[in-house]
């Protein structure tokens, strides 16, 4: 497993050393834009608090990983996140884009609040990677029992309602 406090720390490492060139080397204007750009990027990354939220389990990777992908498997079957359709034929008579389109948009709102808000750094950057991820990181959270905002409870009790 990825020790994320070493990867941030790398990144650290890596914002000093861009300061650094800025500083002591007089790059051009275009140079120290990409530079500050690189700079802002890592900078983002290190606001995670964790990479998963398996990371905070040392004890339980394999349960806390199969509470993850059991979040994407509800999610395909509650509201076809990831197949579709195609998930939803065995799942009953009920129009898919009735029931499916609305509990979508949930995660997708709840996605994009997280990312505005910040509450994103407080899930873990894997979180952020895409709405799958975030569903299946913050339904792992709830599972865990750890603390979520209230428009995340809300979300995943809609989509699982
Ligand atoms: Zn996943």
């Amino acid at each position: 497993m990825t020790d994320y406090e070493t990867i941030k720390a790398e990144n650290k490492r890596a914002i000093e050393s861009a300061k650094e060139t800025i500083r002591t080397r007089n790059p051009g204007k275009q140079f120290v834009e990409k530079m500050n750009k690189y700079i802002a990027t890592l900078e983002k990354k290190n606001q995670y608090g964790r990479f998963g939220v398996v990371d905070s389990y040392p004890d339980n990777p394999v349960g806390v990983t199969t509470t993850h992908e059991f979040g994407h498997y509800l999610a395909d079957i509650f509201c076809g996140q990831i197949n579709g359709e195609k998930a939803w034929k065995d799942s009953g008579k009920m129009s898919y884009p009735l029931v499916a389109q609305p509990k979508q948009q949930a995660i997708r709102k709840a996605f994009e609040k997280a990312a505005t808000d910040g509450d994103i750094y407080k899930i873990s950057a894997y979180s952020a990677t895409n709405q799958h991820e975030f569903f299946a990181e913050t339904f792992t959270m709830r599972e865990m029992g750890e603390p979520l905002p209230d428009y995340i409870k809300e979300m995943l009790e809609e989509v699982l309602r």
